[in-house]
């Protein structure tokens, strides 16, 4: 009986983000880990292997596809309104204990995550987003850097039918996959998950390629979003979030925070939820570290305005929102305030079209 293994490393082609080392072994450079991987062995992600000295990545499947409405992802400032064609393959290059995906994410590391891949084409996928009327295309659910060669044929097929695409990550990146990335991507989540190092060391990264990433889209015109789950006790102190919010803020005081509640997961379910009090007091600080557009996630109807999206200057709400649900849309075609004509930094479209689903919707690939 072959193991998901044995049927991944099946599923793979020649990757493209890598040098071969003097020594023979290879680099990749698809994630911040940067690993140098000797023949006959996978990197941190167990994805990516050195076969004979070429790069086996991932291809040719997906983990899981499904519609979801833009603000799930979450992106607020891009093209609200709009169904989010998402897919997924399998593996993560972290192991965070509290992962909400990890039956996709964790497919290659615990048995218990059960996640078999199903064959796709880039073509085929980017047909059905469109017959769904998805506007927006995702690479999501697993962590996207670690198969970004699949992720680029994907985007270029949607490209071609006029569809915007966009990565939900990790944001463990090097500055080689987002040039590699750049010309197909228009929109990047980064989880900021902790502003500690020896958070992100627990959960197998660094935190120093994340903010180097965050930096870099900014810099590249990427529209960025940032969020970061709030876990009791683990990354809620006052100092922890200022000066993460702060960091932020440095980038630019205009790229949204979205802080947003956890609740018990995976290997992380004795740790307390997080209570609408705790995000009202952790956006109070961004807000104090000079961000202009905080938003506080996972408890609809519970955070009075810190879902909707109000004008800088006069204060006037342009978009209302429950949860996914937009209640109110009052931005100018040119993606301005109606009453004081202050701008909305963004991506937005000339017209709101309506909201084509406010809950995700599930896909069967044909
Ligand atoms: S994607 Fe990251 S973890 Fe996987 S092999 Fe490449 S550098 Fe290593």
């Amino acid at each position: 009986m072959p193991t998901l293994a044995d049927l991944l490393a099946r599923e793979t082609r020649d990757g493209e983000l890598y040098d071969v080392l003097p020594d023979g072994r290879l680099r990749c450079y698809a994630c911040g880990h940067e690993c140098p991987i000797p023949d006959g062995a996978a990197g941190v992600c167990k994805v990516r292997f050195n076969e004979g000295g070429r790069l086996r990545v991932p291809w040719g499947y997906v983990g899981g596809v499904q519609c979801d409405p833009i603000e799930k992802k979450p992106f607020f400032h891009a093209y609200p309104g709009a169904l989010a064609y998402s897919f997924g393959m399998l593996g993560c290059d972290l192991h965070c204990a509290y992962c909400q995906n990890w039956v996709t994410s964790q497919a290659l590391r615990d048995p218990a995550a059960v996640a078999p891949p199903m064959h796709a084409s880039p073509d085929a996928m980017v047909r059905d987003a469109v017959r769904s009327g998805a506007r927006v295309l995702v690479s999501t659910y697993n962590e996207p850097l670690i198969t970004s060669e699949w992720a680029v044929a994907v985007f270029k097929e949607a490209k071609g039918a006029g569809l915007v695409t966009g990565f939900v990550s990790n944001g463990n990146g090097t500055p080689r996959v987002l040039e590699y990335l750049r010309p197909w991507m228009d929109l990047y989540k980064v989880d900021l998950k902790s502003f500690d190092d020896r958070h992100y060391r627990q959960l197998g990264g660094r935190i120093g390629p994340i903010l180097d990433t965050i930096r870099r889209l900014h810099s590249m015109d990427v529209w960025v979003e940032i969020v970061t789950l709030l876990i009791p006790g683990f990354n809620d102190s006052v100092d922890e979030l200022t000066r993460l919010t702060e960091f932020v803020a440095s980038v630019s005081p205009e790229m949204p925070w979205h802080v947003t509640a956890f609740h018990g997961d995976y290997k992380m379910d004795e740790t307390p939820d997080t209570t609408p009090e705790m995000l009202l007091r952790a956006a109070e600080i961004g807000r104090r570290a000079g961000l202009k557009f905080v938003y506080a996630g996972n408890l609809p109807g519970r955070v009075g305005h810190l879902e909707d999206t109000c004008c800088t200057s006069c204060g006037e709400t342009l978009i209302a929102r429950t949860g996914f649900r937009i209640q109110d849309y009052r931005l100018t075609p040119n993606g301005c305030c109606p009453s004081c004509g202050t701008h909305v930094p963004g991506r937005f479209d000339l017209q709101f079209a309506g909201q084509m689903a406010s809950r995700p919707v599930v896909i069967r690939l044909r």
